[in-house]
């Protein structure tokens, strides 16, 4: 079996950019949230390498909880359908949220993962996104801390699969023509 590597057109974002803006969020989050405990929330899959980064980069107290949601199909695109494969364990009202998503593109997903979660009551609630697609014309949803843009393409690598391939790929990129169908 050949390398990951191997598949990969063009890499956007190396693993020494992604580790230094990782650390640069995580400084941010240490500096916000000095005098609170903050509830880091990973959606997966994608979030998980981010997850495990942000961890180990931040140096005040902070605890974390996962959530499961499904991609929605065409049919439930327009109508920001979204649903929890996977719920917190944890109850989150009071707490300070921050909920970590690997990409917003459409926004759809963390739109319907903000209303879920503001209902739930937490203390302050805010997102930080890795990744954003330039075209987020469909829904708004205001970032409070945002690793890099990318371009409209489809990147694979640090979380993001294709077919669940690529998630372990240290870094993000495009794949080589002909390797995604549609
Ligand atoms: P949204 O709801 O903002 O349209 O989409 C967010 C989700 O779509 C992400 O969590 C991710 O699972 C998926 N997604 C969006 N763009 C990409 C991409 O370029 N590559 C991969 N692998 N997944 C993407």
């Amino acid at each position: 079996m050949t390398g990951l590597d191997d598949d990969i057109d063009e890499v956007l974002l190396t693993q020494q950019a992604i580790s230094a803006r990782v650390g640069e969020l995580a400084a941010e989050i240490d500096r916000d949230y000095a005098d609170r405990e903050p509830l880091l929330v990973g959606v997966l899959k994608g979030a998980f390498p981010l997850m495990g980064d942000l961890a180990r980069a931040l140096q005040g107290p902070a605890q974390f909880d996962f959530m499961a949601v499904s991609s929605y199909g065409s049919a439930t695109r327009t109508s920001g359908v979204v649903r929890i494969l996977k719920d917190l364990e944890g109850d989150i009202a009071g707490r300070d949220v921050i909920i970590c998503e690997d990409i917003v593109d459409s926004g759809l997903t963390l739109s319907y993962l903000l209303r879920n979660l503001r209902a739930r009551g937490p203390a302050s609630l805010e997102i930080l996104s890795f990744l954003s697609k330039p075209d987020q014309t469909r829904v708004h949803v205001p970032l409070r801390y945002h690793g890099f843009a990318v371009p409209d393409v489809f990147v694979v690598g640090y979380g993001l699969d294709y077919q669940e391939r690529y998630r372990n790929l240290p870094y993000v990129g495009t794949l080589k023509p002909g390797l995604r169908a549609g």
